[in-house]
């Protein structure tokens, strides 16, 4: 029979003999042909084939073992039928469903059994399609099974999947998302807290002896290789599909809030690789069917791990593009909705307390460059809704304000004071004259000997510290948070710290009793101001150790003499992530400045060209952050460039600094 095979590849329709069904039972060629053709057979046909390939799956896996050198051909023949069967067959009727619901147990036994002993397969690619078919069917049929303990850590292994023996990474992601949409919607549907759903995944880790990392460097290993595939594939090729599993299955993950897996996949590499997905996907054409699952799918892997806080994944992702992809997305989001709720909007917030790190500053100010030197680009922003281009414009200005900011900075404006922690010594300077303690890197001192001196004083506080409550303190993006925050309390000093105003006047120093917290989510930064001693007890409760080392830092002698500010930086909604820092007091920085206005005739779009009493624009209310903005509008508008040209910013910036060349001469001379 088997020698016969190619007489009847042509067959279409056409009845196979109840003999050769009966064949089939006992002659391996017989079933493998049958089962490769039973997608042609009539429906009635079909029903005695799945009975035919369920015999044969029947069979204990013991027996199949020892009958022949080729253990796995007759049961990989049955399942070839069942997945040439497919969906669309067990759909057909409540009957046919019931049939493969009887029949999952043993293709169940089977897939896991062959699961261990791929290798021995003559074509690899067999059993992951298997694999996936039967939980295609599953997720369409038989929901339940996908639910059991079992079948999930099956799922997770088809994901880990294994080295061929070609080198050729073997896996199948279908099974896993099936498992995990099934998760997904049980969950919602009993109420249950979604959290747990995760502890599902890692139970079956467990199982598997295998750990989170493992689990999510191969999402980031597998997309990247099919983000490359498909550099050399025409947008016509088979990318598209391929591109569509990998992204929903991680969208999934994240639609369980699985606490535990985001983390794993939040850094810059993963960054990269998720917006470049995207941008395949955004650029596809023809669009495939899943495309717009697939985008809101990498967008909120984008926007949850954003969440996370992890500075250098998202400077990663602005500087791989994504801005130009979320545009894209807005524009054809207005005639084309995106399943569930628009996110380009919200993505563009979760950006707004990154802007507060310096290496963001310098990513977005290149992202806002390109964007408007990219004609297309801007076109399709005026496509775009109102919203959307609102949002963009407030965190175009904000990144404007900092990035001036910077360059200021960057120049020697405002260099931060500090003062030597050594109560005897107490010597007052730059913060760049003094040295660091090596064990929390947060109290300064001026010399090693006035470090000694202090020793005894400062170990307790030192000693007690956690290693979080170090990292918080040493945290090392900081220094631009800090000098903002600085910069905003002293234009603002009256307003908040208003009940305390006589200290401020008289001593040229802060009040000793409070402590502001910079809240960097919106923009202004929020502040709030809290009495010391309150605020200290309930940060001392909860663990606070650093938070005591900082205060001891701010009174070292006594509460009526105080060397600085505590204020509590915050960008996160987490009040974990709040990070104390000190401030000192010094106005210079912060005071109006009178820029020489050349062309008073100038009169450009939404800049004021006159101050409050109707003078004209010189900046006399101007302080320097302020200054710089409004002449960098101003040269641009001139000049016919965006604000973005480094020479507009480096002509405004320079400006700003002129009116503070007398302070900027005296920090030079002491040293800072
Ligand atoms: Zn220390
Ligand atoms: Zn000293």
């Amino acid at each position: 029979m088997g020698k016969s095979r190619a007489n009847s590849d042509n067959t279409i329709n056409s009845p196979i003999s109840v003999k050769v069904l009966k064949n089939a039972e006992t002659d391996l060629p017989t079933l493998s042909h049958v089962s490769s053709m039973v997608n042609t057979l009539p429906d009635k046909q079909q029903g005695l084939c799945f009975n035919l390939f369920h015999h044969h799956l029947q069979k204990k896996i013991e027996d199949h073992l020892c009958d022949s050198d080729n253990p796995y051909d007759w049961v990989t023949c049955a399942l070839l039928g069942i997945r040439n069967l497919g969906t669309e067959y067990f759909k057909r009727s409540e009957n046919r469903k019931q049939q493969f619901i009887g029949c999952w147990p043993d293709i169940f036994k089977w897939l896991r059994a062959m699961l261990n002993v791929q290798d021995s397969f003559e074509d690899g690619l067999l059993f992951w399609s298997f694999a996936a078919e039967a939980t295609r069917i599953c997720l369409s049929l038989h929901q339940d099974v996908l639910h059991e303990d079992e079948v999930v850590e099956f799922a997770v292994r088809c994901w880990i999947g294994r080295q061929g023996k070609d080198g050729e990474d073997y896996y199948t992601e279908f099974p896993l998302m099936a498992c995990l949409s099934v998760l997904l919607t049980g969950e919602q549907q009993r109420g249950v807290d979604l959290a747990t759903s995760g502890y599902r995944i890692e139970k079956a880790l467990d199982a598997c002896d295998l750990d989170i990392s493992d689990f999510a460097s191969a999402f980031v290993t597998r997309l990247a290789q099919r983000i490359n595939k498909s550099e050399h594939t025409t947008r016509m090729g088979e990318l598209p599909f391929a591109m569509v599993g990998l992204p929903q299955t991680l969208g999934l993950i994240v639609r369980l809030r699985w606490l535990r897996f985001i983390p794993a996949v939040v850094n810059p590499k993963v960054g990269r690789c998720l917006v470049a997905a995207l941008q395949v996907v955004v650029d596809e054409y023809p669009p495939s069917p899943d495309r717009l699952l697939t985008i809101n799918s990498l967008l909120s892997v984008i926007q949850c791990s954003l969440l996370l806080q992890d500075v250098d994944f998202a400077v990663a992702i602005v500087e791989r593009g994504f801005l130009g992809c979320v545009i894209k997305i807005a524009a054809f989001e207005l005639t084309t909705p995106l399943p569930g709720v628009s996110m380009t909007c919200d993505v563009l917030n979760s950006f707004l307390p990154y802007l507060v790190f310096s290496d963001m500053v310098v990513a977005c100010r290149r992202a806002f460059e390109v964007l408007h030197n990219h004609q297309a680009q801007l076109r399709l922003l005026k496509e775009t809704k109102e919203e959307f281009q609102h949002r963009l414009i407030d965190l175009e200005n904000v990144t404007l304000e900092y990035n001036i900011f910077l360059r200021l900075t960057n120049a020697g404006f405002a260099p931060e004071r500090g003062i030597c922690a050594n109560r005897a010594c107490s010597k007052k300077g730059f913060r760049s004259e003094f040295q660091k303690c090596a064990g929390c890197s947060f109290i300064l001192y001026c010399s090693q000997s006035c470090q000694r001196q202090d020793w005894d004083w400062h170990r307790n506080h030192c000693k007690k510290l956690t290693t979080s409550s170090r990292n918080i303190l040493r945290d090392r993006y900081i220094r631009f948070p800090r000098r903002l925050a600085s910069f905003y309390i002293h234009r603002h000093l009256r307003q908040i710290l208003a009940p305390f105003s006589d200290t401020i006047k008289s001593q040229k120093s802060f009040p000793s009793n409070v402590v502001v917290s910079l809240n960097y989510l919106t923009y202004p930064a929020s502040v709030q101001v809290y009495e010391r001693t309150v605020f200290l007890q309930a940060q001392i409760e909860s663990d606070g150790g650093h938070f005591a080392t900082v205060a001891h830092e701010v009174h070292r002698q006594n509460d009526e003499e105080t060397h600085g500010l505590m204020v509590i930086i915050n960008f996160h909604t987490h009040s974990e992530m709040e990070i104390p820092c000190v401030i000192h007091y010094d106005d210079v920085w912060s005071r109006g400045v009178s820029i020489p206005n050349e062309s008073l005739k100038y009169e450009g779009p939404g800049i004021p060209t006159s101050d409050k009493e109707g003078r004209p624009l010189i900046c006399p209310d101007y302080d320097a952050l302020r200054a710089g903005v409004v002449l960098t509008k101003k040269f641009a508008f001139e000049s016919g460039e965006s604000v973005w040209a480094e020479s507009v910013l480096e002509k405004s910036t320079s400006e700003v600094l002129k009116e503070f060349a007398r302070e900027l001469e005296m920090c030079k001379g002491a040293g800072a």
